[in-house]
């Protein structure tokens, strides 16, 4: 039997072509809705990366209870930060496919997490090559 390996986001832009929903944070715009809770107690936004700023902690579970991390002011400022990536990106022909990249990326970039992805020149030419070849492969049929 054939093995068909999984290759991200190179599977989810083909499928995002077709309108399925990608699995990858940022590519799904939700990226304000995963918490991140270290093993000494640190809330943060996000497992996959350590964010370089206290700005970016939320609080710690073992001082307070996860709910007061949640509607603090770092979680806040992070929430305004991901809707202006929205904002930004609205005009994007590939909005529906990336839906302004990854708030981490931006940060580390220009500790500005409303600023452009800095990825983003070259996922356009991704996705517009990804795109052209699916879109001639579609035509053989
Ligand atoms: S910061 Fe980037 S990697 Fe982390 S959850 Fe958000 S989109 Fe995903
Ligand atoms: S490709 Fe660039 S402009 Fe377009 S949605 Fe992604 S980050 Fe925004």
């Amino acid at each position: 039997m054939m093995m068909v390996k999984k290759m991200s986001p190179f599977e989810d832009i083909v499928t995002g072509l077709f309108d399925y929903p990608p699995r990858l944070c940022w590519m799904r715009g939700t990226c304000a809705m995963f918490i991140c809770i270290e093993p000494d107690g640190d809330v943060w936004p996000c497992c996959d990366r350590t964010l370089p700023s206290e700005t970016y902690r939320w609080g710690n579970v073992l001082d307070k209870d996860l709910s007061t991390a949640i509607k603090s002011r770092n979680a806040h400022v992070f929430r305004e930060a991901d809707k202006k990536r929205q904002s930004f990106c609205m005009r994007c022909e590939w909005a529906f496919l990336c839906r302004g990249g990854c708030v981490y990326h931006r940060i580390i970039q220009s500790d500005a997490a409303d600023a452009p992805d800095p990825f983003c020149p070259a996922y356009q030419k991704i996705f517009a090559h990804i795109a052209g070849r699916v879109d001639e492969i579609l035509s053989w049929v």
